[in-house]
């Protein structure tokens, strides 16, 4: 007879992993299956900055005594590796001028770099203890079908499509989810508004003139194509406490007009781009991409008795610490389920209630900020001009850093207004630029 289990979880990054090992605490019999051999290796990019900003997703994450703590849900988790301070968000724009965002945390904090695979290694040991918990790497999951008295989950293995059985079954399966995709939710609960194609690569040996800083390049200057963003932030590597890891992350749209791929961006950046006396020295020492679909959140993520948790259910990202945390509650509102046959409703409603993009105006919100790498290079170069000795607080964080970069520069509107008045009019329009006019990601 076919074994059922009480949960099968697609996935085991952050989300999947946390959800496994707070169902495996509870007593529930889980299969946790993952696509790669190495289930702790990340070959998808991801900056992994802890973003420290009070009340993102309506929580407030700190590191502290090696563990990252949830204030809110009252939880924590150990973290093994090392951190490192950021105290300034650095944007550059393609002539070299800067406006600089200092930390506003109580100990003058923009983020707090880690490392995610010590994390994974971490949370993967934990579920790997746990002997209720089942883990399958270099499984696939396919597709999920609600049944009568659970889900049908059909998974590949070895080259072998095989069915697995449970009550309830989790997708945790990344942004571009496959349980999602398989129960027609893209088509019935999303609007999709393009894709992105990310490059990243590990350096050492940076000449970095701004040190603890993540460092955002803005502007078309800096890229081939004119499109997409660059992100630069110092990393800890491989448990090491002492070398300066350097992360460059590359962005660039798949859809609209053909644009060098993200990869012959990142090359051309460090080869040929206005800062490539920066990475002179610079030695490559791991690599990664993704591909990042973008469709509006599920608002409600339960589809039967299939329950959607982190990157999965997302609008872009919930953050490591977002895919954790729901992670966390999606568990317990499982074990609810499975003990009282209702539960799976406290999820859905935190997860409406606390992810912030599963408000319209959000979406809108930080597109358009993160929209003013559209403007001309020279505007930028003049308006990051003007803030030069401004004393601008703020955090790393998608929602709040576009409306400080935007107040940042809107100080100055009197004189913008005096000096470029089109700009100035332009920048008063921003308010209507499309999501995806400010995310360059033309017609899907
Ligand atoms: C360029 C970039 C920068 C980022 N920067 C940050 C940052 O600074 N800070 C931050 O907190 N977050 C950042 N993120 C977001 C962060 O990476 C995600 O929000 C987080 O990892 C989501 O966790 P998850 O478990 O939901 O999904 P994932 O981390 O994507 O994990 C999904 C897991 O499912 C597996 N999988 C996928 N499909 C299948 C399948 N069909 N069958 C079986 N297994 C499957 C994958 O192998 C993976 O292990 C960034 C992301 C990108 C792309």
């Amino acid at each position: 007879m076919q074994k059922k289990y009480d949960v099968i979880i697609a996935g085991a990054g952050p989300a999947g992993l946390m959800t496994a090992q707070v169902l495996g605490e509870r007593g529930a019999r889980v299969l946790l299956v993952d696509m790669k051999k190495d289930i702790a290796r990340v070959y998808r990019a991801c900056c992994a900055n802890l973003i420290i900003e009070p009340g993102t997703h309506r929580e407030l994450v700190t590191y502290a005594g090696g563990a990252f703590h949830f204030a809110e849900n009252k939880f924590s988790i150990p973290y093994g590796g090392s951190i490192i301070a950021l105290k300034r968000s650095v944007k550059v724009s393609a002539g070299g001028k800067t406006l600089i965002i200092s930390g506003k945390s109580p100990e003058g904090n923009v983020a707090l770099s880690f490392e995610k695979e010590i994390l994974l290694q971490g949370m993967l040991a934990k579920a790997a203890a746990c002997s209720t918990i089942e883990i399958m790497p270099e499984t696939q999951a396919l597709r999920a079908e609600n049944t009568a008295d659970g889900v049908a989950v059909t998974l590949r293995y070895g080259g072998r499509e095989c069915a697995a059985v449970s009550r309830i079954a989790v997708a945790a399966d990344g942004v571009n989810s496959s349980i999602v995709e398989s129960l027609g939710l893209n088509k019935t609960r999303r609007t999709a508004f393009g894709r992105f194609m990310v490059a990243s690569c590990h350096m050492a040996g940076v000449d970095c003139p701004y040190p603890e800083s993540w460092v955002t390049f803005m502007g078309k200057g800096h890229t081939l194509g004119g499109r997409g963003q660059i992100y630069m932030c110092p990393k800890p590597h491989s448990g090491a406490k002492d070398t300066v890891v350097y992360e460059l992350t590359v962005g660039v749209p798949a859809l609209g007009p053909p644009t060098p791929s993200a990869k012959q961006e990142l090359d051309h950046f460090i080869n040929q781009g206005n800062f490539a006396s920066w990475f002179k020295h610079a030695r490559i020492i791991d690599t990664r991409a993704a591909a990042l679909n973008f469709a509006t959140p599920l608002i409600h993520p339960v589809e039967g008795n299939v329950v959607v948790v982190g990157d999965a259910a997302a609008f872009i990202e919930t953050y490591v610490q977002g895919a954790i945390m729901y992670g966390y509650q999606a568990a317990h509102a499982i074990a609810q389920q499975l003990a009282t046959g209702s539960g799976l409703d406290a999820y859905a409603r935190s997860w409406k209630h606390s992810f912030e993009y599963n408000d319209p105006e959000e979406i809108k919100l930080s597109t358009q900020g993160f929209g003013l790498h559209v403007l001309d290079d020279g505007d930028i170069d003049y308006l990051f001009g003007l803030t030069a000795g401004d004393d601008i607080h703020g955090f790393v964080n998608e929602f709040s850093e576009p409306m400080t970069v935007r107040g940042a520069i809107f100080n100055h509107m009197a004189q913008i207004k005096n000096e470029r008045p089109a700009l100035a009019g332009m920048l008063e329009r921003f308010g209507e630029v499309s999501v995806k006019d400010a995310l360059q990601v033309g017609s899907s």
